[in-house]
């Protein structure tokens, strides 16, 4: 597969878009069945173009760095979790991510080099040179303005419906990476993250129980805890939901090459049915 790994367009600067997309694909809504929108998708880790001006930053080779990426970018996870309103970051989280707390003592992946900008790869070796602290302050923006994002599309969603749900959407590696703190093997198909504060139990458990029904195996909060919540929002008030869904990349793309499998339409069908489920959980509290 040829991955491309820079991007010599001058967009390089765009910022996290929220953007609208139609509900459609598997599902024929009729005009009875009104769309809600009250489900904002949070797609961190998708990309892994790293622009023209920023592949400075590195000092890895271009194949050491196409390395990290193919371990790190939740690859496809834009088409995978497609069809409903998405907050989507525009940049590899080899930039900066978006998902780790901004203090690096609220974040514990920080102790190994990979907090919001990381300075190590996931094998511990060195990532980016020294940078100055204008070019810190430029991929703390980048952060930032996807965060404002995150929050203004909650924000409306609380305005007009009275609720937001939000859904963490991720992939993650079928072998555990040298950083990761949980190194249990196998790992599972599905992994769904909850949260005790903003995660409604019976919304989790019906998205387990649609993973099993299809036959793959799925694990709360592993290899990977939790579910992003938007700053604004966290811990205070519980008008807002979240939940992680995290798929097993083994089961819709060749580790190594990066290419797709033929399973990825059946992937991307059941996940489109957890979306659903997700959906109609939150149509049918707006309806009460
Ligand atoms: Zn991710």
């Amino acid at each position: 597969m040829a991955i491309t790994l820079f991007d010599n367009s001058s967009l390089f600067w765009r910022y996290a878009v929220f953007q609208k997309i139609n509900a459609k694909a598997f599902y024929d809504y009729s005009d009875s069945h009104k769309i809600y929108n009250t489900m904002i998708l949070h797609i961190p880790h998708s990309k892994h173009v790293v622009p023209e001006g920023y592949r400075e930053l590195f000092v890895l080779s271009d194949i050491a760095l196409q390395k990290e990426l193919l371990l790190l970018v939740d690859w496809y996870t834009d088409e995978l979790f497609d069809g409903f309103d998405a907050v989507t970051f525009q940049y590899p989280r080899l930039l900066v991510d978006v998902e780790r707390f901004p203090e690096d003592e609220d974040e514990p992946m920080s102790k190994v080099g990979m907090g919001m900008i990381y300075t190590r790869t996931s094998d511990g070796e060195r990532l980016k040179r020294d940078l100055t602290v204008q070019e810190i302050s430029v991929l703390i923006s980048l952060y930032d303005s996807h965060h404002q994002a995150l929050n203004d599309a909650v924000g409306h969603e609380l305005e007009t419906y009275g609720q937001a749900m939000l859904v963490d959407c991720h992939s993650f590696p079928s072998e555990p990476l040298r950083c990761d703190l949980n190194q249990k093997r196998p790992r599972p198909d599905f992994c769904i993250g909850t949260d005790a504060f903003h995660t409604p139990k019976d919304l989790a458990d019906s998205l387990i129980l649609k993973v099993q029904e299809w036959g793959y195996t799925v694990v709360e909060n592993e290899p990977y805890e939790g579910t992003l919540v938007p700053s604004d929002y966290y811990q205070s008030n519980t008008n807002v939901r979240s939940i992680m869904i995290e798929v097993n990349r083994a089961l819709y793309m060749d580790e190594h090459s990066g290419l797709k499998l033929e399973s990825f339409s059946i992937i991307q069908l059941l996940i489109q049915e957890l979306l659903f489920v997700i959906h109609q959980y939150s149509d049918r509290r707006l309806c009460r």
